[in-house]
């Protein structure tokens, strides 16, 4: 008989990124809660999952509330199984200089990436812990080394980073990992928004990333979903509180 599928929950999963790290989850034989704000934009995830076999479902919850997350991650225990797989991914962007940076635009920001992760991780942590197993991966970004226009998002991507180590810290004498994967340029809904929002053509947008990075293209949401992959498989368990830059060349 084949072991119990595992249960991973990836926040952020009706597309991009998230999808992706989602999808190649349930290849590897996890079984996936796909979460995000909106339950139904989840639909084409899980059915994409479901459609080759997987087993998915879509859950509806914010991860900046306490409550919505309490519900969510009780839900999948549920439904699924005790979560022992968890990855931070749901993001944002607010975009713009310091000047003129909102409280709001802050607040936000640091909302959904740094309480998110938080909510998200504390929830989950006690699983783990009772499985005497866990993977944890937060997502960071080559802003956290800075980036003009993101004083906001480059201050999370960072903090991303010092949570993550200090969970490798409390949470490895459970069994638990943690890591983070600090991605450069990727071709999603997140990138093309920004190049909209500075007047560009998202074709020419990405063949200038693309120019810059040594690899000599822009990266996709499945170069991100094998590395989650890594980090979430049992073999990586000696792997911990360690940052992975998967941007076609390395970073300062
Ligand atoms: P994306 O296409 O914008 O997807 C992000 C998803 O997160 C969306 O479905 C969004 O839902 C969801 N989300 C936002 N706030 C949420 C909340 N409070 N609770 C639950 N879900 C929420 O972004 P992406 O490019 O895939 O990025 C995924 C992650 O990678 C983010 O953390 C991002 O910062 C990071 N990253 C991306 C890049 C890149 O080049 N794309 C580079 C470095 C790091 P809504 O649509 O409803 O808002």
């Amino acid at each position: 008989m084949g072991k119990e599928r595992k249960t991973a929950i990836v926040t952020g999963s009706a597309r991009g990124i998230g999808a992706a790290v989602a999808k190649r989850f349930a290849d590897d034989g996890y079984a996936v809660a796909v979460l995000d704000l909106d339950e139904a934009a989840c639909a084409a995830t899980v059915e994409a999952i479901t459609s080759a076999g997987g087993q998915a479902i879509a859950v509806g919850a914010d991860v900046a509330d306490e409550a919505s997350v309490a519900a969510a991650v009780e839900r999948v225990a549920t439904e699924l199984g005790a979560p022992t797989i968890l990855v931070n991914n749901a993001g944002i962007l607010r975009d713009n200089l310091l000047f003129k940076m909102s409280v709001d635009d802050w607040d936000q920001v640091m909302g959904v990436h740094l309480r998110g992760a938080f909510l998200m991780s504390r929830a989950v942590q006690k699983y783990m812990v009772e499985a005497k197993f866990g993977r944890i991966v937060n997502m960071s970004s080559t802003s956290a080394l800075g980036n003009r226009g993101q004083v906001n998002y480059s201050a999370a991507k960072a903090g991303m980073q010092g949570f993550t180590k200090t969970l490798a810290f409390e949470l490895g004498k459970f069994g638990v990992t943690a890591n983070a994967i600090a991605p450069g340029f990727i071709e999603t809904e997140m990138t093309a928004a920004t190049a909209q929002r500075v007047g560009a053509d998202f074709e020419e947008f990405k063949a200038a990333a693309a120019s810059q990075i040594p690899v000599n293209r822009v990266g996709q949401p499945e170069d991100i979903a094998h590395t989650a992959s890594f980090f979430a498989s049992e073999g990586a368990g000696f792997v911990s509180g360690q940052v992975v830059y998967v941007a076609g060349g390395p970073q300062d």
